[in-house]
């Protein structure tokens, strides 16, 4: 290679500094959390930053390696995080809050704005605020962006990590997020304007940046938009090629890689064409090969993923050869990829010794995508025949899963063809509420928690003494029948009016179903990163679902047989349970949800059969779901909507359906919170004041709410005068008759004194305010 990491503008072609496979980026956590570990020790004070940095440095030398191995000639560096790549970026812009600026040592200061302070020495620092990663389950930092945040480039991160992989011989691709995502992903704050106007002042940072990564030499830079697969903002076409036009003239700097992923580009991807960028990276998994074709990229790179980088499914190999077949004269040339960094699925298969080895042979994690990345790659070079044995294992995988009797039960399909909508239609809503009033003859704003209950230190030794065979299952049954007795009687003693049982039993809310329902699996190890040190092993529902027999009905019996009070049954909603999962990508979404709707549907009629009078099923997932592009999320809405009620359907009038929701800010989803038509939704409203509460009117939403009066996420016991307060506001946007008075959210996360102490004050708050009206 001649001198060729500096290019000039006019250099529109690829040449022999093109590449062929690769990804978008890695999971930095660690094969074994490593990572999760050491950060955490350094949090507690048991390592120093010397010690942590050890840990970081092996765990991309290890990652490098693995994408070496593998045979990849590109490999993206700069993707591992100590927290969260959004918040490197920001300190690569010198956009920290200022809240955090008198941190001296930078990685105390990069963790303070991640974590916060508080409990620490100094003063108390609110951490960014967290939100999901487009539709994934991974959640990002948001920074802040106020009127006087002056951007400075402090590219040293990125500068050190291409340092480490040059020095271990790596083709290293440096990855950075770009302008436009980074600022439409911000918020603004101190009455400062949308952040994608200052784009203006980012586009000199990022000209210096490519500036300096010249200098190392490095081929190529791989900047990350992601944004530009949604409707996020408008004029993001037009957006697109400025920006890119702007940064792809500068004079000395490497070829430049827009990374598109989560969906298809559109007429973005024209818009890149047009601008003098050597290389783009599609989503063909989300995305369609349409737009590469319509798009003008006869002059480009063109880096198709085609190997889903979120779901664990093998892959299609003779389709995905295909597909870049079809590519082939529409590029300059093609590169193999994964649709997106690998950051969303476990390392390997390699560890899950427990599986069914049938099973077992569906699936490709992180590291077995590498591998068909690396195969495509040269069956694209050299032919099919060259990949022979892997083309013919994949083939094999695929009709093993299509004529498994598991993935397919006649059964599940003819009871889901015999749905109509009167299965999913409730009587009108009055009918229901005076059948209600009669069987439970609650007072006015009656008072009720969402759930959960402190999962204490022996709730989660009694489960690894079961799962390791220190006890066996009756032993912990009674362990938590005794924990369930304790909730009942706490919630007596405080006067709530309606109890549960408190979820003891749960590890998750997800994976206790998925547990249960055929058509799913847990894995042993496989991890996934959903926050900072925080990891999450979803399960995997790989064929249709069904309920063998009763979740949750042992539990809420016993639960009832303790009490007076009614004790409300506890679900997770079909919505919730795929999007917390891996799910089957043999068939529409829409379809596997009905099915654990049906399953769902079991479970709610059983509880009522066994005397429960009201029954909540949880969706706080309905909102993550959500389509990226507006025109998808009509159809979306409907078939969740109909899970939801297809789940709650099966039961009498006088059942109270319960639902909860997480969140406030409904957005375009406000109006299928009506829909679902629950008697009863709750909702977190703390931290908001209760504007929830006029938003849903809008809406037409006319059922009865519960807008949470206390913040769960905080150890502080608001007094009862605070709650007695928000209840008076709430009155201001709801007749009296339609308020319940309820926490946030669930209370396991929290410690007994502090429940008890707020549940009391929260009960008091109720009763005066009951005096008022
Ligand atoms: N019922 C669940 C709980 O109380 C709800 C959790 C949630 O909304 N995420 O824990
Ligand atoms: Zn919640």
């Amino acid at each position: 290679m001649s001198d060729d990491t500096t290019i000039t503008t006019d250099t529109r072609t690829t040449d022999s500094a093109g590449f062929t496979a690769t990804v978008p980026g890695v999971a930095r956590i660690g094969a074994n959390r490593e990572l999760k570990r050491a950060v955490e020790a350094y949090w507690a004070g048991r390592i120093d930053a010397a010690a942590l940095t050890r840990v970081a440095t092996g765990i991309r030398r290890d990652s490098w390696s693995r994408l070496i191995d593998a045979g990849f000639d590109s490999v993206p560096v700069n993707t591992f995080s100590y927290y969260d790549q959004v918040l490197d970026t920001a300190v690569m812009l010198g956009a920290l809050p200022p809240r955090v600026a008198a941190i001296d040592d930078p990685l105390d200061r990069y963790f303070a704005a991640a974590r916060g302070t508080a409990g620490g020495p100094g003063p108390d620092i609110a951490p960014l605020e967290m939100t999901k990663w487009f539709d994934t389950n991974y959640h990002y930092l948001v920074p802040e962006i106020g009127p006087d945040t002056e951007f400075i480039l402090d590219p040293g991160a990125v500068l050190d990590e291409i340092a480490q992989a040059q020095a271990q011989g790596v083709p290293a691709r440096p990855v950075v997020i770009g302008p436009i995502t980074f600022l439409a992903l911000a918020k603004a704050v101190d009455g400062g304007p949308a952040p994608l106007t200052r784009i203006d002042d980012l586009l000199p940072l990022y000209t210096e940046l490519l500036g300096r990564l010249a200098q190392t030499g490095v081929d190529w830079v791989q900047i990350d938009e992601p944004t530009l697969v949604t409707d996020q903002a408008d004029g993001l076409t037009d957006l697109a090629e400025r920006v890119y036009g702007v940064l792809s003239a500068v004079r000395t700097r490497p070829r430049i890689l827009v990374q598109t992923y989560f969906g298809d580009a559109g007429d973005r991807l024209a818009a890149l064409a047009r601008t003098a960028v050597e290389g783009v990276g599609v989503d063909l998994v989300t995305g369609s090969p349409d737009t590469v074709r319509t798009a003008d990229l006869t002059g480009k790179l063109v880096v198709a993923g085609v190997v889903d980088g979120r779901n664990v499914w093998r892959t299609d190999l003779d389709a995905a050869l295909a597909a870049l077949e079809s590519l082939r004269a529409h590029a300059g040339a093609l590169a193999v990829s994964t649709s997106c960094s690998t950051l969303h699925v476990p390392y390997t298969v390699r560890g899950e010794f427990e599986l069914d080895p049938v099973l077992h042979g569906w699936l490709a994690f992180a590291e077995e995508k590498f591998g068909e990345v690396a195969a495509l790659a040269r069956a694209l070079a050299h032919g099919r025949d060259d990949q022979a044995c892997r083309f013919e294992a994949a083939r094999a995988a695929l009709a093993s899963r299509a004529a498994d009797p598991r993935v397919h039960v006649a059964a599940v399909r003819e009871r889901l063809a015999g749905l109509t909508p009167a299965d999913w239609t409730r009587s009108p809503a009055p009918d229901r509420r005076e059948a209600q009033d009669a069987a439970l003859g609650l007072p006015v704003l009656p008072t009720t928690t969402i759930g959960s209950y402190p999962q204490t230190v022996e709730i989660r030794k009694a489960r690894l003494a079961l799962r390791n065979g220190t006890i066996d299952s009756a032993a912990y049954r009674s362990r938590m029948e005794q924990e369930i007795a304790a909730v009942i009687a706490l919630q007596e003693q405080v006067g709530l009016d309606v109890l549960v049982h408190g979820e003891p039993e749960r590890n998750d809310m997800v994976q206790y179903f998925a547990e249960q329902l055929d058509g799913f699996f847990a894995t042993a190890a496989g991890w996934v990163q959903s926050y900072g040190s925080r990891c999450v092993r979803p399960p995997i529902l790989f064929g249709d679902v069904r309920r063998s027999s009763p979740m949750t009905v042992g539990w809420i019996t016993y639960a009832q047989s303790l009490t007076e009070k009614p004790v409300k049954g506890m679900l997770t909603g079909p919505v919730t349970i795929l999007a917390w999962s891996f799910v089957r990508d043999d068939q529409p979404l829409a379809e596997t949800a009905r099915q654990v709707a049906l399953a769902i549907r079991d479970e709610t009629t059983d509880l009522e059969r066994a005397g429960v009078p009201i029954i909540q099923v949880d969706e706080p997932a309905l909102r993550e779901l959500l389509p990226l592009r507006t025109a998808d999320r009509a159809a979306y809405l409907d078939w969740a909507v109909t899970a939801f009620r297809i789940a709650t359907g099966g039961v009498g009038d006088a059942t109270a359906i319960h639902t909860h929701l997480c969140y406030s800010e409904f957005g375009e989803v406000i109006g299928a919170i009506a829909a679902l038509d629950a008697d009863v939704t709750s909702i977190e409203a703390a931290r908001s004041h209760m504007e929830v509460l006029d938003d849903l009117d809008a809406a037409g939403f006319a059922a009865q709410v519960g807008p949470g009066v206390y913040d769960i996420h905080s150890p502080r016991v608001p007094a009862a005068d605070e709650m007695a307060a928000s209840l008076r506001e709430a009155l201001d946007a709801v007749r009296a008759d339609r308020l319940w008075v309820n926490p946030d959210c669930g209370l396991k996360t929290r410690r007994t004194d502090e429940v008890t102490a707020a549940l009391r004050n929260m009960v008091d708050a109720a009763r005066r305010v009951r005096e008022e009206i």
